[in-house]
């Protein structure tokens, strides 16, 4: 289903120097897009998003900050690659989703609420066992989305079947205190980036950092992947 954008006002909400912040942040040369619509003709998403990624991608190059930050694509993004690998201009547009989409929460909007909701929770989950615990993820979840009965029904049936355990199991050895360090390794950049993250990631300028290949990008994404709150569970 497409559902129809709003009309765009160039005039006022154009911000100049997102298109610098985005490509700051991601590694990729956005200037570089010329609107082919490989992505958005490879993505499986495209029926179900309010902005297909093509769009996106020229949202961003306009400087239509709030209009891409506010969209709920970005949310949907699986992060498949798909957009990625058909790019012939070798973007990472996958990498650029994920990066709208840490951007978008770091600026409060969440337009699918579940999707975050679900993130936090699994990430809270995995920092308090060493990993994720599915049982306990989904009665966080169920709790926290507002449908506490949505999936009870396929509780018993996992259960019987060996598919769900009702206790932790926590890694042995050191890995639940490597991946504790992982988490404090996230909370010391959060504090320390509290000011380069917050609203302004439109004050930022200059060129395209390594790319999202580097293990400089791949240890960025990890660090915004974290969780920013705790859960109950
Ligand atoms: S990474 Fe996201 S935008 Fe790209 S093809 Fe997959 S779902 Fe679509
Ligand atoms: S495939 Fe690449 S060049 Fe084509 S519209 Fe998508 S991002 Fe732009």
């Amino acid at each position: 289903m497409h559902i129809p954008t709003p009309p765009l006002d160039l005039e006022h909400a154009r911000d100049a120097s997102f298109q610098a912040a985005v490509a700051s942040e991601s590694g990729q040369c956005l200037a570089s897009c010329y609107q082919c619509g490989m992505c958005t003709a490879g993505c499986a998403y495209t029926p179900d998003y309010d902005v297909p990624v093509h769009q996106v991608m020229r949202l961003v190059q306009l400087g239509l900050r709030e209009q891409v930050l506010s969209c709920r694509a970005i949310w949907l993004c699986a992060s498949c690659q798909a957009c990625t690998t058909r790019c012939p201009n070798n973007i990472d547009v996958a990498r650029v989703m994920d990066v709208l989409r840490h951007m978008a929460r770091r600026a409060g909007h969440a337009p699918e609420a579940n999707v975050k909701t679900f993130a936090d929770s699994f990430l809270a989950s995995v920092a308090r066992h060493g990993r994720v615990f599915e049982a306990g993820l989904a009665a966080v979840f169920a709790i926290k989305s507002g449908r506490p009965m949505q999936d009870a029904g396929l509780g018993l049936p996992m259960l019987t079947r060996g598919k769900l355990a009702l206790i932790p199991h926590e890694p042995t050895g050191n890995g639940k205190a490597e991946v504790a360090a992982i988490f404090a390794r996230f909370n010391r950049f959060a504090d320390q980036g509290a000011g380069r993250h917050s609203h302004d990631d439109v004050q930022r300028s200059g060129t395209p950092k390594a790319s999202a290949n580097t293990p400089k990008a791949r240890s960025d994404t990890a660090k915004d992947s974290a969780p920013t709150t705790e859960d109950g569970q």
